[in-house]
């Protein structure tokens, strides 16, 4: 068993298209394990970055540390070989989800993007209690506590005119209503 620890700069596009991701070149801190095992090399480890994005509410740029932990079996390419003589219709299916060691080396980009794609947020907040935009002006609302408006959005004046005139007719209804109505809407 070995342990390593090693920088590494993150491949282009780890993380959510357009939401949140590692930038490409930031650094990627790997803690590994790495088991030697019958058929291979079994790699343990947890990645560390920074990733960038904006908050999904008032849009503000953000920053947040991801932490990924992933394990992966790494076999030795003549172990396929043997297992494939004994299982050749098993195998097939199995071969698109497992990793083989190269010349001794282990590639472990599609383990981590995996790994790390999975750790980050699909809503990203810049914090959890984020009011997000005044849905009438977009002023940040976090910002400006206390912000409102007061005059009557005129999307919303018709409907408080509708109101008024509901109010007024039910008043007018008091004591004149017909007893006959009420039982002919029933049917
Ligand atoms: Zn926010
Ligand atoms: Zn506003």
């Amino acid at each position: 068993m070995k342990r390593l620890t090693r920088t590494v700069e993150a491949p282009q596009d780890l993380g959510i298209d357009g939401v949140v991701g590692v930038p490409e070149k930031a650094p990627l801190v790997l803690d590994l394990r790495l088991e030697s095992v019958m058929e291979g090399v079994l790699v343990t480890g947890t990645a560390r970055a920074t990733a960038e994005g904006e908050c999904v509410r008032c849009l503000e740029p953000l920053a947040l540390e991801v932490e990924a932990d992933f394990q992966e079996m790494f076999s030795y390419p003549d172990a396929d070989d043997r297992s494939r003589s004994a299982d050749p219709v098993d195998d097939a299916e199995d071969d698109e989800d497992r990793f083989f060691l190269e010349d001794g080396l282990f590639d472990l980009e599609t383990v981590l993007r995996d790994a790390v794609v999975l750790a980050l947020p699909l809503q990203p907040v810049c914090k959890e209690t984020c009011a997000g935009l005044c849905s009438e002006c977009g002023i940040r609302l976090d910002e400006n506590p206390g912000h409102h408006h007061d005059a009557v959005d005129i999307r919303w004046a018709a409907l408080q005119g509708l109101a008024d005139t509901v109010q007024d007719g039910e008043k007018d209804n008091m004591g004149g209503a017909e007893p006959g109505v009420d039982e002919k809407q029933e049917k």
